[in-house]
């Protein structure tokens, strides 16, 4: 039998699920004990394939069930119900997921292949800014590290394990860097980007400056040195460009002044947090000066 609808199964008719399933689902702890049973991540599971074959329609009860692959039709109903609506929606046509149940999906996939992904060490075509020797990258248990043969530390970033699994050491490390600049990108815009809530970011101060982005609601925490919004900077970026770098296709940690105690100053007496930053790139300087979010609002370079 063809699965396109709801029937066939005795039993498969989809026409109760409408009473214990319009709760208020807004607690974390509530979309945590609705993904609690492993019949509903495979019903995400099922429905993922199902979208990644049929776009976007909706798929019937009846084959949804026999995909996940659960006899009991009363059983199945009760785990489906718990997904909705945060998760799957439902349809005149049958169910699809939400864009929350797709990211859910997608970051269970993410996570999925976490314990078989382990690459080098090993040396990368690049050298370490400190000390001139090899830098050497590493992943393991989704993280990739860079260091040196000197153990100086160069660059720390999470990596999907999946994104790892069929990639080079080069290709992970370029991803991991790529990754970063978006963090710190939408972090400068005020979203984290582990759960999309809202995020402040600060600059410390001229004392002990550091970039930091910690989120109220997830564990998300972005801590860097005060130079990470200048990474994201067009200015700051064309200025490098002049003296020879360029963002995002050299390593972050080839910079001059990334890792380095940037030199910071406040703005002025009224400044109001922000603070000036100076960096260097052999004998020129650039001058930018960033809000107390640590948003660059003027650059000045020779
Ligand atoms: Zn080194
Ligand atoms: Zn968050």
């Amino acid at each position: 039998m063809a699965d396109t609808g709801d029937t066939g199964d005795t039993g498969d008719t989809d026409d109760t699920g409408d009473t214990d399933d319009t709760d208020d689902e807004s607690a974390p702890s509530d979309a945590f004990a609705a993904l609690s049973d492993p019949v509903r991540l495979d019903i995400l599971d099922a429905l993922t394939d199902h979208h990644r074959t049929e776009g976007h329609a909706p798929i019937g009860f009846a084959a949804l069930r026999r995909r996940v692959g659960v006899r009991d039709s009363g059983r199945f109903r009760y785990h489906l119900n718990q997904l909705r609506d945060r998760f799957v929606e439902r349809t005149v046509d049958g169910y699809r997921l939400t864009a929350t149940g797709a990211r859910v999906a997608g970051a269970i996939l993410a996570g999925t292949y976490t314990e078989s992904v382990s690459l080098g060490p090993a040396e990368l075509d690049s050298t370490c800014p400190f000390c001139g020797s090899p830098a050497v990258a590493t992943v393991r248990e989704g993280q990739c590290v860079v260091s040196c043969a000197g153990e100086h530390p160069l660059f720390s970033w999470h990596v999907p394990a999946n994104a790892a699994t069929d990639a080079s050491l080069s290709e992970v490390v370029d991803l991991a860097e790529l990754l970063a600049f978006q963090a710190i990108e939408q972090a400068l815009a005020g979203v984290c980007t582990q759960c999309y809530d809202g995020v402040e970011t600060s600059v410390g101060t001229p004392d002990e400056p550091g970039f930091r982005a910690v989120c109220d609601t997830c564990p998300a925490r972005l801590v860097g040195p005060i130079s990470f919004p200048l990474l994201v900077d067009p200015d700051v970026a064309g200025w490098c460009r002049d003296h020879g770098y360029t963002l995002r296709e050299d390593h972050v940690w080839e910079f001059p002044f990334v890792g380095e105690d940037a030199s910071v100053e406040p703005a002025g007496d009224d400044a109001d947090g922000e603070l000036v930053v100076t960096v260097a790139i052999d004998d020129d300087s650039l001058t930018a000066t960033l809000d107390g979010d640590g948003r660059v609002v003027a650059v000045d370079g020779n």
